[in-house]
């Protein structure tokens, strides 16, 4: 069994017993020393201590991203400067690739492979916008005779980024890239359960030549740090990746100031199985679709709807592989399913899995907390399959955030599309057809930002990701994230050889 401590490329550690906050190019303390603890959800271990921002700490990231866009040199930087740093950036982090994926998994108890993945990913969109930004540019529009007018996309301005803990170092990436990209200054509020890679991500983009005050990270409870960046004047945009009651809230209060907002918000995505699906490669993405990343994904197809005539098949083999699901030791390779971030979110998960149950539903496997040899003070719940379900229940309706699908029949396409439409929700959704026909029809119908038709993967590079409905709005992780970090200016001139008298005086 490989893993990742075998690595023989392992350079000075990214572990350390504390850590520290960056404002204005600098690891600083927070203003009154105060710190707090970060544990490894897999065993309960401590990991860390953290630097706790302050509001004064969060107003002084917030005058150093001011200062650093106002009168600094990173937005007026020729693009092609931009585009180094941010390669730079990802080849620092490529260097330290296992460190990452180490202080990840640490951090979050998500499995290697998990981690792996999401560790290359938050280095491929730095990749990414290092060549997006090239071609991001202003158009020349037409207008009559003498008049010409162009655009020019310049940057929002200050940026406050908040981080939920279910991928830290990827959303991390998935904001700062593309915000730094087109020259804003970033003040970053990781998730106080996960804050360390942010962290880090932090000290590489000081070390790949961002100048001091355009990237800051001040980990801190949302409720004061996020709370302070969201209300504050001198912010121009904040974007939110989380919880839909938190979202609703940023963007009520972010329109005291008029901010641009981009929301990210939760999930309850459909992942339909017709009868003329390769059954085989259903079971499998759905199983991923639901368990990756132990189900804490916002985009996590937590409702599985399959027609009738292979119903019992496909239920039959995918309880079958659900019980082959291995949790363990996050470090190795065959671990599949990782640890629950906390005990609050275990009790949350636990909570839906009893609402069923107390609303008749029946639980095909799973369904309890799971005890796992060698890590029994962790976090860890079994992988849960619900069926006999109604739509109307909470476990139906509402994101769980854990490793938990309800299952059901459904008859005809019409009733397929009617009950993945549904929710409130409209992240992510999947079709599993060999009919390409059927699938571009339902996928024409389906109320949500990303369809993944016969693939479970979602998010590449250059993919837009992001929700409809109460999923929040604004794309990430594609070419049209670096609109939403920019306003459009318009110029319009006039070259006529006579001098214009509109009102004609
Ligand atoms: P959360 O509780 O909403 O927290 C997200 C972030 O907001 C954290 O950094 C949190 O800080 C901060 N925060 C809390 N209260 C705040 C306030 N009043 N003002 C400003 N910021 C505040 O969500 P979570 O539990 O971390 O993450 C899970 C949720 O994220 C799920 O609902 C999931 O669906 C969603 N999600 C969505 C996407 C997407 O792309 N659509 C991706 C990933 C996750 P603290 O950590 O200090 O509480
Ligand atoms: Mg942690």
């Amino acid at each position: 069994m490989s893993t990742i401590k075998d690595s023989e490329t392992q350079q000075q550690s990214m572990k350390r017993n504390l850590y520290h906050l960056i404002i204005n190019g600098e690891q600083v303390a927070s203003s009154n020393n105060a710190t707090f603890k970060t544990f490894n959800p897999a065993t309960g271990e401590l990991i860390a201590e953290v630097a706790q921002a302050t509001k004064e700490d969060t107003e002084k990231a917030i005058q150093a991203a001011r200062h650093a866009f106002d009168y600094g040199k990173w937005k007026k930087s020729p693009i092609n400067k931009r585009s180094r740093v941010l390669n730079k950036i990802a080849s620092i982090m490529r260097a330290r690739f296992n460190e990452l994926v180490e202080l990840e998994i640490l951090d979050t108890g998500k499995s290697l492979s998990t981690a792996q993945g999401q560790v290359m990913q938050a280095i491929e969109d730095f990749e990414f916008y290092a060549g997006a930004i090239v071609g991001h540019r202003g158009v020349v529009n037409n207008v009559p005779g003498q008049f010409h007018n162009y655009t020019e996309k310049e940057p929002v301005g200050v940026c406050a980024q908040i981080i939920p803990w279910n991928y830290p170092l990827m959303m991390a990436a998935w904001k700062i890239a593309p915000a730094i990209a087109v020259g804003c200054s970033v003040v970053v509020k990781p998730a106080s359960l996960t804050p360390l890679t942010a962290i880090i991500l932090g000290e590489i983009c000081l070390e790949a030549g961002v100048p001091e005050g355009v990237v800051n990270i001040v980990p801190g409870p949302g409720a004061e740090v996020g709370n302070y960046l969201v209300g504050h004047k001198q912010v121009d945009k904040v974007a939110f990746t989380g919880s839909t009651p938190i979202g609703k809230n940023i963007m009520e209060r972010a329109s005291q100031t008029l901010k641009r907002v981009t929301l990210e918000l939760g999930g309850k995505s459909p992942n339909i199985v017709f009868a003329d699906a390769d059954i085989d490669a259903a079971v499998d993405g759905s199983l991923y679709g639901i368990f990756y990343n132990s189900g804490q994904s916002c985009e996590a197809r937590s409702r599985l709807y399959v027609q009738e005539e292979v119903y019992e098949e496909f239920v039959g083999k995918f309880v079958e592989k659900t019980k082959k699901l291995q949790l363990g030791n996050p470090f190795d390779q065959g671990t599949h399913v990782g640890a629950i971030i906390d005990q609050n979110q275990l009790n949350v998960i636990d909570s839906y899995v009893k609402s069923a149950i107390a609303d008749g539903a029946e639980i095909l496997v799973g369904g309890k907390v799971a005890v796992v040899e060698g890590y029994e003070n962790g976090f860890w719940y079994e992988p849960t399959v619900i069926a006999n379900v109604n739509h109307e229940m909470k476990v139906v309706q509402e994101e769980i955030f854990g490793p938990v699908v309800v299952i059901m029949p459904f008859k005809d396409e019409k009733e397929a599309v009617k009950l993945a439409n549904d929710s409130e929700f409209g992240l992510g959704s999947a079709l599993w057809s060999k009919d390409a026909a059927r699938t571009t029809r339902v996928a024409n119908q389906i109320q949500a930002g990303i369809v993944m038709v016969n693939c479970p993967f979602s998010a590449f590079p250059g993919t837009p990701f992001g929700g409809y409905k109460q999923s929040g709005f604004g794309r990430e992780l594609c070419i049209e994230t670096l609109d939403l970090y920019t306003e459009t200016k318009s110029i319009v001139s006039y070259y006529g050889s006579r001098p214009l008298n509109p009102l004609g005086v």
